[in-house]
């Protein structure tokens, strides 16, 4: 077996600063490697400003290991009774809950990639405790939405739900952390899986360049590169959100710090004929002088994630948008950058099964944790991972078996997908009316999953009546399948 018996000595995130080279491809492959309707690997590529939590760069022939490696007691073949793969937000996440909920039996996560990185920042609103809310950086209590018919901005706040951000590095520093303390659980990294996985009779088995892992349960977090991610289905809409974005540090003071910008479609350029997607630009304000600016598509696909655009091209696509956004918004500030990050979110009505196989699960994109309407999926994944984390302990699987919204909201997703396809022009409006005309405390709600029956209504009732009920003729027959199950 390629175990190499190494402990990492976690090296902590520190200050040293990265030069800014172009965005390298080291984890994505996007476009050129698609089949079929697939979403494939995605995982955004990363230029990131932080030196790697751990790293094996120099030893690129043979995989690191976090944790001190199980085998089978009996020295025969070696067996994990969890295997994850995926080390990204959904993998750690199920390993930290697994170990929450008391599991000491074997957990073996593998993972392509050869290091953590500070490769990404999650947001959300505050709604509901998790064990990561904590290493929040910022919390902002107001946000805004500009551009559409009107220049004017809509704002809204509320302070009891803030928009909070994490960094990614906080995030993987503090499960890495416990797991070090875990002496049966194993970090892989430098191990791709490129040949899938297969049920056995007693369990799983993952084939890897490096020899065959066995295990008694799988979980699949690989996101877009899930060789189980679902197929599209006729009637299934998809957009793909894809995004450019770079912490810009300017000479003055330009940004409210107070005030998240969610969408500004004011200065990007407007929805055309043969170029259907839709633009905006979205700020985090760190500082007066410092923000994350994300250049972000919303690109209607059926072919899936090969219609994204390259990551080279989405880079140079998306460093010219900010420069230009950045001039026309704050009036020419001079600015640098200290870090980049891209990425791709599949936005989608696809069904996503819990289960793979006999004893496998997706969790996280892989498992559809992206909200279809928004591409949000943090907390979803936090949700999913903990109720499993539950189920695999206790043998009570009921609360796994929910969707992750009630069917209104899926339902008012769909809707939302198909106005937003056939009205992309329209799409600046239907947000500016959501933030200007419905109360903040129940958008919060609908954006987090939790929406009433009531809540939904109070947000239909300030879109285009025309708009939605088009959209809404035209999803029926869909909305009755998904209520079926059945097919489309
Ligand atoms: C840049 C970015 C910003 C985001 N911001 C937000 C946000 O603000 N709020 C929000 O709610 N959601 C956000 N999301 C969406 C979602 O929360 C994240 O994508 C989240 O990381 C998904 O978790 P995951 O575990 O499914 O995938 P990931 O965290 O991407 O983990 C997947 C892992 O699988 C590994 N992998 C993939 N293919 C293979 C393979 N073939 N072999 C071996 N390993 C493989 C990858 O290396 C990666 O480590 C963001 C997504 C991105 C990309």
């Amino acid at each position: 077996m390629f175990e190499i018996r190494r402990r990492v000595v976690t090296a902590v995130i520190c200050g040293n600063r990265r030069a800014k080279t172009d965005v390298a491809c080291n984890e994505g492959r996007l476009a050129e490697q698609r089949r079929d309707t697939r979403m494939e690997d995605s995982t955004p590529m990363y230029n990131d400003s932080t030196p790697p939590l751990i790293s094996h760069a120099k030893e690129t022939a043979s995989p690191v290991q976090i944790g001190r490696g199980v085998a089978h007691a009996n020295g025969a073949r070696p067996r994990h009774k969890y295997i994850i793969l995926g080390a990204g937000c959904a993998g750690l996440s199920l390993c930290w809950y697994l170990l929450e909920a008391g599991v000491r039996d074997p957990i073996l996560i593998l993972d392509r990639k050869t290091e953590f990185r500070n490769d990404r920042t999650w947001c959300f609103w505050d709604t509901e405790p998790t064990p990561f809310t904590h290493l929040a950086t910022h919390r902002w209590p107001a946000w805004t939405v500009r551009g559409g018919n009107d220049e004017a901005g809509v704002r809204a706040a509320s302070p009891a739900t803030p928009y909070v951000r994490l960094r990614g590095g906080d995030f993987y520093r503090m499960v890495l952390d416990r797991i070090k303390a875990h002496p049966n659980v194993t970090v892989r990294l430098g191990v791709p899986i490129t040949g899938g996985y297969r049920d056995e009779p007693d369990g799983v088995c993952v084939p890897t360049g490096a020899g065959d892992c066995h295990g008694e349960f799988l979980f699949d977090a690989l996101a877009l590169g899930s060789p189980r991610f679902p197929v599209a289905r006729p009637g299934d809409l998809t957009f793909l959100q894809q995004f450019f974005g770079q912490v810009v540090r300017t000479e003055r003071d330009v940004f409210d710090p107070q005030t998240v910008t969610l969408m500004d479609f004011s200065v990007t350029s407007p929805v055309t004929e043969p170029d259907p997607a839709i633009r905006f630009m979205y700020l985090l304000p760190i500082s007066p002088r410092e923000a994350l600016v994300e250049n972000t598509l919303l690109l209607p696909t059926v072919g899936g994630a090969k219609d994204a655009l390259a990551p080279p091209e989405n880079a140079a696509t998306g460093r010219r948008a900010i420069a230009a956004y950045l001039s026309a918004r704050y009036d020419s500030p001079a600015f640098t950058v200290t870090s980049e990050e891209q990425g791709l979110i599949p936005m989608t009505t696809r069904d996503f099964p819990l289960r793979t196989g006999q004893r496998t699960f997706a969790i996280g994109l892989a498992g559809g944790a992206a909200r279809p309407s928004s591409g949000y999926a943090f907390l979803r994944i936090q949700k999913r991972c903990q109720a499993l984390a539950l189920a695999v302990t206790t043998g009570d699987w009921k609360p796994v078996d929910q969707t992750f919204s009630p069917p209104r909201t899926a339902m008012l997703d769909r809707i939302f997908l198909q106005a937003m396809r056939q009205n992309p022009g329209a799409v600046p409006d239907y947000f500016k009316r959501m933030f200007a005309h419905v109360p903040p405390d129940m958008l919060v709600r609908l954006l987090s999953d939790s929406a009433s029956f009531r809540d939904c209504l109070g947000v239909v009732r300030v879109l285009p009546l025309g708009d939605f009920v088009r959209a809404a003729a035209f999803c029926v027959p869909h909305l009755w399948a998904d209520k079926r199950g059945g097919p489309h």
